[in-house]
């Protein structure tokens, strides 16, 4: 039997980890510094957790989750988002009783069962951030910009914001019927899909990536006017203030968001580089999502931007990873060995510097297979450490780049001379 991964389901190599580590640790700086904690939900909820949250009628809840029955036949399923379990703590716990504002944010995987392709598997990662408690503009200017923060913070360049606004309940409400009558003598040009959403989930023909529905939706109607004149006040506010934030965005009529529970602003972050499903992240307001769950009538909005996707952009456009220097510990015998894995935790303790890695020799090598290793890791500084060091207490630190000569130096001294040597 040859044993494979789930489909859908990647394993991350040793070759690749640096990339994830560097955008899981700008995030969290990002995070951090902007007062945002983070809440760890488990993969498994109860699954009414989703069809209340995300909608029964919803392409996710419909065909793309994880479901299945536990030992006592209760219907769990694996998280496809993070925003509904969050909501389940933010009750459960309640944190509105800690605070009037949580902000929030989430690194982890989430499972749909969609069909596997480029920038879409069927485990995935998610960075979000959510900030609940607020129903004011301010409170969305602050997540969009965090988004475009984050894009700078991770060195992409060819993204795009896009945004739009679904206004509120009524308002949506009102937007889907005139959205319905628009369409009602056009169904026969739209794709099978989309004649089953006019009846369950109108506004999801709006984004449907076939041609021949792209083309019935151009003139379709504007959000706009469906309005209320709180909504366009609240939407003309986040706009006029990204826009004085020097924030890129531009505005898409059209876009809608796959979740039932979004109401007003929406946003989605694309890039060039993952084509036709070219969205890297997205979110929006979700104001009656904690109410609808049985808390607080408070408002709330949030994103979540996938990592996967982040990562083909960031390849895209060149990314490579940092060279940390690498400092060989080479020994022969057990004695010196154990004075090399000494020396070795000395020099991790006793410098720092970003990316710094010091080997030691695992293996019963020769010393001359070791001097190879540490060709072949590219080692800046190489210790050595062979009997007749041992016997003086003390190793030669050769420099690889031949810019210092070989010195010996005392065990006791080791720590400052590499210190000096990496300057
Ligand atoms: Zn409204
Ligand atoms: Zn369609």
């Amino acid at each position: 039997m040859e044993y494979k991964s789930v489909r859908g389901m990647d394993d991350l190599l040793p070759q690749d980890a640096w990339i994830w580590h560097d955008l899981e640790a700008k995030a969290r700086r990002e995070f951090e510094s902007s007062g945002y904690s983070e809440i760890r939900t488990p993969i498994l909820e109860d699954t009414s957790v989703f069809v209340r949250g995300i909608g029964e009628t919803t392409d996710i809840v419909t065909k793309e989750m994880f479901t299945f029955q536990d030992r006592k036949e209760r219907s769990l399923t694996m998280r496809p988002e993070g925003t509904a379990p969050i909501v389940r703590a933010y009750i459960e716990h309640a944190l509105l009783a800690r605070s009037p504002i949580s902000r929030l944010y989430y690194i982890g995987p989430m499972f749909r069962a969609e069909r596997p392709q480029k920038g879409r598997l069927r485990q995935f990662f998610q960075i979000g951030a959510e900030v609940i408690g607020s129903n004011s503009p301010f409170a969305d200017i602050e997540i969009i910009a965090q988004v475009d923060g984050l894009m700078k913070s991770f060195a992409l360049k060819d993204y795009k914001i896009k945004l739009n606004t679904l206004g509120c309940k009524a308002d949506k409400a009102k937007f889907a019927k005139a959205l319905k009558d628009y369409l009602a003598d056009k169904s026969s040009r739209l794709c099978d899909d989309c004649r089953a959403r006019m009846e369950k989930n109108v506004l999801r023909v709006l984004d449907c990536k076939n041609e021949s529905c792209k083309d019935v939706v151009r003139e379709s109607p504007n959000v706009i006017e469906s309005l209320c004149g709180g909504c366009v006040e609240h939407f003309e506010k986040v706009k006029s203030n990204i826009e004085s934030l020097g924030i890129r965005f531009e505005e898409a009529k059209n876009l809608v968001r796959g979740l039932d529970y979004y109401t007003g602003t929406v946003f989605e972050v694309t890039h060039t580089a993952l084509g036709g499903q070219d969205a890297i992240g997205a979110g929006g307001r979700y104001d009656n999502l904690v109410k609808d769950m049985g808390g607080a009538d408070v408002g709330a909005v949030g994103y979540a931007l996938g990592i996967e996707r982040m990562i083909i952009a960031l390849i895209a456009e060149g990314a490579h990873p940092k060279d940390g220097d690498i400092i060989y510990i080479a020994t022969l015998g057990d004695a010196a060995k154990l004075e090399g894995i000494k020396i070795a935790r000395s020099i991790r303790h006793g410098i720092e510097s970003d990316g710094l890695v010091v080997l030691t020799d695992a293996g019963d090598t020769s010393l001359k297979s070791q001097l190879r290793s540490a060709d072949k890791s590219k080692a800046r500084i190489v210790i050595l450490l062979g009997e007749d060091e041992l016997k003086q207490g003390k190793v030669a630190i050769k420099d690889m780049s031949g810019k210092n000569p070989q010195v010996m130096v005392s065990f006791g001294d080791v720590v400052e001379e590499v210190r000096k040597a990496l300057c």
